[in-house]
């Protein structure tokens, strides 16, 4: 095996090894350690023949062998073909936001070594390292092995300012390959990425280099920069600190022609998305921003051609840069960054984007990425204002959960369109926490994260409740056939009947339902102790009662309420985050040759006698006045409201949060395209919420 059994040296900057040292006793302790890996595409792990035999993975796993009793986690934000201006830009997004414990960032083969990306590298250093998760941070070069090229003379000055370890292949494997004793062709096939030998060997010098950390664990280290009142000055103009990357769903813009890509996005890696397309000459989009620095991030095609665009700062058209969507390489499409203002007047600047040739015969749209903006909050605060711009939080799009149920149908995916598993389909779960069916975030900055995970890391976008869970799920259910009779406990009776649940309130929005559909709520047993005789007895004809139903019909359920969905019948269900049901009756039907389980005094326990008379049990709604919040309840536990839109509608997102599900039509909501069985989140502080269209929304919120 190529370079084993010797120990590669490449520690080129000690550092301080204070925050490693808590970091590492902090996993020996068993509790969890998040490890974080920014860079470019050795990071991403190009070139290895399978994600698990990256270097950054091979070093998150010495973490967990060595650490057996805690729970390590991974987060690779490789992205290939990117520098480190752009990780200024987006180390927030991609790897502070999970709170890591651990970073390690490599970017010498991204940057070139110049003063330039010195200040870059600076900007991406302080910002990980002051971040308020204060991470342990670790920095590494790669280099060429074809030439020995990187930037770690400008790296090394930033490691050595702020006292940060760093490690080098320049150091450890570059003079092994000028002596002879390492094959440059056995480490990478281009020169460059490393193949699975060389990502081994890049591996084993960081470890080498933890493993030494490991050993000194326990010897006092004094404390680092940022621990005490300690902060080193910069040692570059340090412009990029605070760069913000703009995009199509946090900026705003004029555009003639530029088009707003609302496609989803798959991960980090997927990246050309959240941007503008323009395909005829003539074509403009205009930002206004604020800061001193900015570049324009966008697509350099190798299917050729595309259109060439020019960005112009504050209408200066002869210091205009060219945008030339066309790559004269092979080997895919790259995510250009130019800049086209360095160190410019503090302040307010415009920036116009124009493009200025297209083909007959282009493959492909001209495709801007991005903004990145920055400027040095140290000596103004001009950033203030773009920073709340950066805090703007975003729509929360779920994916809903499918239940299989005996009673369920297939109308989820025939007036839904949603990809059920099956025609007896009974549940969609659109927005629910609940561990039996955790709905993920589609798209944004927290994609790939379950609604759990984001109530648990994320409490600022619910408005901090305090609450131990997320409190309210969604649902659509398609009742093919009638469920059986139940009822719900309230808190009181759960909490000492039930281990401490809580009981359980819910609400039904008839969505679609056959002309003489009628549903089961409230019974007509007159007294406590009539109830108890129809139950026991069996006395169902006289016990159920059925109340006729129609499309736009809103019914809350209390507790106590006894209830039952009859076949043929769409509804949409807001209710409490909780799951106790007393089932009342069955009408005989087996289940696999036996009857289901009916929960007899349990439900004589909880039924309210006598139940609410029938024409305040059910609530018109299907004819409220349009373009306003109709509140539909307002109880203890939820607020539920019935939105027509059929002009602009602007409300304020005032709640800690507010579930907003699209029933009928379609529309947008802040321009981003909404239709019919969607379901979103506008977290705490959203603000302005633009909807237009033509479609019906229920909305729902805890206060
Ligand atoms: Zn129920």
């Amino acid at each position: 095996m190529v370079g084993c059994g010797r120990d590669y040296q490449g520690m080129i900057n000690r550092g301080n090894w204070h925050r490693l040292k808590e970091c590492m006793k902090k996993a020996r302790r068993g509790e969890k350690i998040i490890t974080g890996f920014l860079g470019g595409s050795i990071t991403q792990g190009s070139l290895s023949s399978g994600p698990e035999l990256c270097y950054a993975y091979l070093v998150f796993q010495w973490w967990r062998e060595k650490f057996p009793l805690a729970e390590i986690e991974f987060i690779n934000g490789g992205i290939g073909g990117t520098t480190s201006q752009f990780g200024a830009a987006r180390v927030k997004g991609h790897i502070l936001k999970y709170k890591p414990d651990f970073v390690l960032i490599e970017f010498a083969v991204n940057d070139e070594n110049t003063e330039f990306f010195q200040e870059t590298y600076e900007g991406l250093v302080r910002k990980t390292y002051m971040d308020k998760c204060k991470p342990a941070l670790m920095l590494m070069n790669n280099v060429r092995y074809d030439n020995g090229i990187n930037a770690e003379q400008q790296h090394l000055k930033v490691a050595q300012a702020y006292e940060l370890p760093m490690v080098s292949m320049k150091s450890a494997i570059w003079p092994e390959i000028m002596w002879g004793r390492l094959k440059e062709a056995e480490l990478s096939p281009d020169g460059l990425h490393p193949n699975d030998a060389g990502h081994r060997l890049v591996a084993q010098v960081i470890i080498s280099f933890l493993e030494q950390v490991y050993a000194e664990m326990d010897k006092e280290e004094t404390l680092a920069f940022g621990e005490g009142d300690r902060l080193p000055a910069p040692i570059t103009a340090n412009a990029y600190e605070n760069a913000i990357r703009y995009q199509n769903f946090n900026s705003e813009s004029k555009a003639e022609g530029f088009l707003e890509d609302l496609s989803s996005q798959n991960g980090i890696t997927d990246i050309f998305k959240r941007g503008w397309t323009a395909s005829r000459k003539g074509d403009k989009i205009r930002f206004e921003v604020e800061g001193t620095e900015i570049a324009v991030q966008y697509r350099k095609s190798v299917n050729k051609p595309v259109p060439v665009a020019r960005a112009v700062v504050d209408g200066r058209e002869d210091q205009g840069v060219i945008l030339d969507g066309n790559f004269e390489e092979d080997w895919g499409d790259s995510l250009h960054i130019d800049t086209i203002a360095r160190h410019a007047q503090e302040g307010k600047h415009t920036v116009e984007i124009e493009i200025v040739e297209s083909h007959e015969n282009d493959v492909a749209p001209f495709y801007l990425v991005s903004l990145i903006v920055s400027g040095n909050e140290n000596k103004n605060n001009i950033l203030k204002n773009m920073e709340d711009k950066d805090k703007m939080k975003p729509i929360l799009f779920l994916n809903p959960v499918f239940k299989e149920t005996i009673w369920g149908g297939s109308k989820l995916r025939e007036q839904y369109g949603y990809d059920i598993p099956s025609d007896t389909t009974g549940e969609c779960w659109a927005v629910s926490a609940h561990p039996n069916g955790d709905c993920v975030v589609k798209e944004g900055e927290y994609q790939g994260m379950t609604l759990s995970e984001l109530w648990e890391k994320n409490p600022e976008l619910f408005g901090s409740c305090g609450l131990d869970r997320f409190p309210l799920l969604t649902k659509i259910i398609d009742a093919r056939e009638n469920l059986s009779i139940q009822v719900h406990p309230n808190d009181a009776y759960a909490g000492e009947h039930e281990n401490g649940s809580l009981g359980k309130t819910e609400c039904w929005y008839i969505l679609d339902c056959p002309e003489d559909a009628a549903l089961i709520i409230g019974h007509n047993a007159g007294t406590e102790k009539e109830l108890e005789e129809m139950i026991r007895q069996g006395k169902w004809t006289e016990f159920i009662r059925e109340i006729p139903v129609k499309k736009g019909d809103f019914i809350q359920i209390d507790p106590g309420t006894v209830h039952a969905i009859k076949g043929g019948i769409m509804l949409l269900e807001t209710q409490q985050n909780s799951d106790i049901t007393y089932r009342v009756y069955d009408y005989d039907r087996l289940s696999d040759g036996k009857p289901r389980q009916l929960h007899i005094q349990q439900s004589i326990d909880v039924i309210t006698v006598p139940a609410l008379s029938p024409e305040d049990s059910v609530k018109e709604a299907a004819n409220l006045p349009a373009n306003v919040m109709n509140e539909l309840i307002s109880c203890d536990y939820y607020k539920v409201w019935k939105l027509d839109v059929t002009e602009p509608v602007s409300i304020e997102q005032t709640h800690p949060f507010l579930i907003m599900s699209v029933v009928e039509g379609e529309g947008c909501v802040n321009g981003r395209k909404i239709e019919k069985g969607e379901h979103f989140i506008l977290p705490d502080g959203f603000g302005k919420v633009e909807l237009e269209g033509n479609m019906q929304l229920i909305a729902s919120s805890i206060k």
